[in-house]
């Protein structure tokens, strides 16, 4: 018997709901084929439903309950509707981020077959990187402040701040994602062109980390250039690493170019396993949609795979989980069952379904 991996299930609003069960469902059903413990165990708060009710987004000792988890399976935040979004996310998901230290913000690009690609003349196969994300400073500080606010000497300050250890964790993690695969590349964003300090450094660091894997072939790439070059030559790209707003963007801008955001997922890592590590997908709550059970589970489902693969750590039954679930993805999204976001008819569960018997 191995180890019983412990999950929190926590589905938040909206589709939310409604994808969350057919991540589920998937993970069990590769879980149970590979001979993987995973015990879930589901939470109703972080969702605007149970601030309506106690004021806050979650329970005080949140903490305390979640950092003996393995990792946090997690749907989507918001309804704006009845709740701010900057309560809801800043009183669930960005905390989450933060306390657990969860630095690496990872997610997938890759074109599925099947699916409407919205670049001309490319197939499954053409498309397939990684961005990885710095989560935790950089663009995003809070560090700043206003001066003369309405008057013509009006005056506005944010800093940016890149530390050694925030950087160099970043970007080793990111050479070490290249390392172990077949092409072995990083492109890394900059903007040293412009911003002349943060990014020469953030460059100066790059430099020193690839001096400790000379396995990787690397460049850097102005943000510009970069962006455009998600959209013009998406081939080239491998493993993409980036501080915080510039990943922000290209982490949005890398799935769109591979369709449906219903189909995106992403990891918000700790890779020490000091913490827990959140997988979800990056849609949003959908308030649009929800209710119809319509919703593409895929991001979900992926995310699970993603989850699957980074709880075995280099665990051959594991990675064998998750390339189950990427395969039944890929033969659902060919043969169908297909939700209306990709041209099909099918609801959530018709497809959740046909994934896990595809698994
Ligand atoms: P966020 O909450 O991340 O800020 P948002 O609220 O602006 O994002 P989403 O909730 O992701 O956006 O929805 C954006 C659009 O994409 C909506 O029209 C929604 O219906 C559609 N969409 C999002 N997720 C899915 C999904 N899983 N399946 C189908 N359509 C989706
Ligand atoms: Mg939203």
């Amino acid at each position: 018997m191995g180890k019983t991996y412990r999950v929190a299930a926590i589905a938040g609003d909206g589709i939310g709901k409604e994808v969350l069960p057919e991540g589920m469902r998937a993970v069990e059903t590769a879980a149970a084929k590979f001979g993987l413990e995973i015990e879930f165990t589901s939470f109703d708060w972080a969702s605007c439903d149970y601030y309506l009710q106690h004021g806050q987004m979650m329970p005080d000792d949140w903490f305390e309950t979640l950092k003996g988890f393995d990792a946090i399976y997690f749907g989507a935040v918001g309804w704006p509707a009845t709740v701010p979004d900057h309560i809801s996310l800043w009183g669930s998901l960005i905390k989450f981020r933060r306390e657990f230290d969860q630095y690496v913000n990872l997610r997938p690009v890759r074109l599925l077959p099947g699916v409407p690609c919205p670049l001309a003349n490319r197939k499954p196969g053409d498309i397939d990187f990684f961005v990885v994300r710095e989560n935790t400073e950089g663009e995003y500080s809070s560090v700043g402040g206003r001066m003369f606010a309405g008057t013509e000497r009006e005056f506005v300050l944010q800093e940016a701040v890149f530390t050694r250890h925030g950087v160099d964790r970043i970007l080793k993690f990111a050479f070490e994602l290249a390392e172990g695969r077949p092409r072995r590349k990083l492109t890394a964003a900059t903007k040293s062109n412009g911003i002349s300090i943060s990014m020469p450094y953030w460059d100066e660091r790059v430099e020193e980390m690839a001096k400790s894997h000379p396995g990787v072939s690397w460049d850097r790439q102005h943000i510009d250039i970069l962006s455009a070059r998600f959209v013009m030559q998406p081939d080239r790209f491998d493993v993409v690493v980036a501080s915080n707003l510039f990943g922000d963007i290209l982490s949005d801008l890398g799935p769109a170019c591979t369709g449906t955001i219903g189909m995106a997922p992403s990891a918000n890592l700790n890779p020490e396993r000091r913490f827990p590590s959140l997988f979800e997908p990056v849609h949003g709550s959908a308030p649009d949609i929800f209710g119809k059970g319509i919703a593409n589970p895929v991001a979900m489902i992926w995310s699970g795979a993603m989850m699957l693969d980074f709880l075995g750590n280099g665990d051959a039954a594991f990675k064998a989980a998750h390339d189950a679930i990427i395969a039944a993805i890929e033969t659902v999204l060919t043969q169908g069952p297909r939700t209306p976001d990709i041209g099909g008819t099918a609801g959530t569960a018709e497809v959740g379904k046909a994934i896990a018997a595809a698994i």
